[in-house]
């Protein structure tokens, strides 16, 4: 092992630029490691992530389970996984005094509910493997000059590196970098979104959710992608991580055809068509008299149950509201179908303020899986959501940038 002290300089203060500074100097003594945040502070993103309580990362401990929630960068993934995944951040966490507990879905959490403790974790290692944290030191170009590299800062100074860790998130700086440095960048588009909608049917729902709910979005002519899971009803249309999963799966399509498509909802996907229609018939001659307004006899809100029944026409009758003895076959029918496919014509893209990742970045085929290294460009390295990498909602983005950081810290020395 080489005893010569060795430039380190890692760009980007984020949850990976932070686990591979901490890695590299933790497992290279004679490492110089100097972490550049172009903010006046760093961390920010784990600061407001998880809603301010840090979904660190997720409880599936089987790397070819783990990669199933990538909708981009799985199969890169699948061997990093192997050398650092979820059990071993809860293990790096966990020996530096941070516990993790698991929530019914499978999301882990500090057990303080405070992504502080996760971002005072993060400092106080830096600070005892040494690492030089550097704020306001915004990079504004790289120079490869013969094996090392010129790292000129915004403000005119230069430092070198024989080593350098790219992970500046979705920064277009960092892209502009890495494009400089030889790689090729997929155009970055959003995901993780909510879907605008303009529906009668939700009108003055906002707040209303379902457990669980099949959907199945049509996006344009080739592609339809389904997802079961809870679904929330907000003021522009839907939200909760049915639709937060799809959006991630569709993201390109959904920017391709500007956010225009159809969406398919079963509410009840527990029945199939023929179960709910007999279960429909024995409530009508079990409560024939009773109002169908006041009786929801299906697992969905009240509120949501009513507006469905107006949508077929079952509201208010010439004489009051309908009675169950009332409902003809052919309602009956049609009410069988809103329940199960009724179609929604999603408009747009909303803001989703609690996990918001860049599908899109740097092209993985360039970047060597085991070490992080480009193949384009000897040490430089890259880690974290500047690769072509997104995770679905649940703590997986993280553990991208916690895995992708632990390789390449290692690898630097
Ligand atoms: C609101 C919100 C909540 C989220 N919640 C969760 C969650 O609970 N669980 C989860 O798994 N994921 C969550 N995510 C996604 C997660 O935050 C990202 O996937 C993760 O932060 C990516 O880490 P990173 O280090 O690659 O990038 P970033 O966290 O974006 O860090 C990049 C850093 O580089 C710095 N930088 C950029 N350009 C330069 C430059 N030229 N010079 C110097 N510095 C530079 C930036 O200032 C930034 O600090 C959330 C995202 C958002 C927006």
């Amino acid at each position: 092992m080489s005893t010569k002290a060795l430039n380190v300089v890692v760009i980007g203060g984020g949850a990976a630029g932070f686990f591979g500074a901490i890695a590299c100097a933790e497992s290279h003594p004679y490492a110089r490691v100097t972490l550049l945040e172009a903010a006046r502070k760093p961390l920010t993103k784990v600061e407001i992530s998880g809603g301010g309580r840090c979904n660190v990362t997720h409880a599936c401990f089987d790397p070819s389970l783990l990669v199933q929630h990538y909708p981009r960068g799985s199969k890169a993934l699948r061997g990093a996984f192997t050398r650092f995944q979820a059990k071993d951040t809860i293990a790096w966490f966990e020996c530096r005094g941070v516990q993790l507990k698991t929530e019914a879905d499978g999301r882990m959490f500090p057990v303080t509910d405070d992504s502080a403790t996760i971002v005072n974790c993060l400092m106080q290692s830096a600070i005892d493997a040494g690492v030089q944290l550097r704020v306001g030191a915004a990079v504004k170009s790289v120079m490869r000059s013969g094996t090392t590299f010129q790292v000129q800062l915004k403000s005119g100074e230069v430092l070198e590196a024989d080593r350098l860790l790219l992970a500046t998130g979705s920064s277009p700086v960092g892209y502009a970098i890495a494009q400089s440095l030889g790689h090729s960048i997929t155009p970055p588009v959003p995901s993780l979104f909510t879907f605008t909608i303009r529906d009668s049917r939700l009108q003055n729902l906002a707040g209303v959710s379902v457990n669980s709910v099949h959907l199945r979005l049509q996006i344009g002519e080739k592609t339809c992608l389904e997802q079961t899971g809870p679904l929330l009803i907000t003021h522009w249309g839907l939200s909760g991580p049915a639709v937060l999963k799809l959006s991630a799966w569709g993201a390109r399509d959904l920017h391709d055809s500007h956010y225009q498509a159809t969406l398919i909802i079963n509410w009840l996907p527990q029945y199939n068509l023929e179960t709910l229609r007999q279960d429909l018939l024995k409530v009508k001659s079990q409560l024939a008299k009773r109002t169908i307004a006041a009786s929801c006899p299906v697992p969905i809100p009240r509120r949501l149950w009513e507006r469905l029944i107006e949508q077929v026409g079952i509201g208010e009758g010439s004489s009051g509201p309908v009675r169950w003895a009332e409902l003809s076959n052919k309602t009956l029918n049609a009410l069988v179908q809103e329940l199960t496919r009724g179609q929604y014509r999603v408009s747009g893209k909303g803001a989703f303020k609690e996990e918001f990742v860049t599908c899109g970045g740097v092209n993985l085929k360039e970047v060597d899986f085991k070490t992080m290294e480009s193949r384009c460009c000897p040490s430089l390295y890259f880690a974290g959501e500047i690769l072509d990498i997104d995770g679905v909602t649940g703590g997986f983005n993280f553990q991208s940038a916690w895995t992708t950081g632990w390789l390449a810290g290692q690898a630097m020395g």
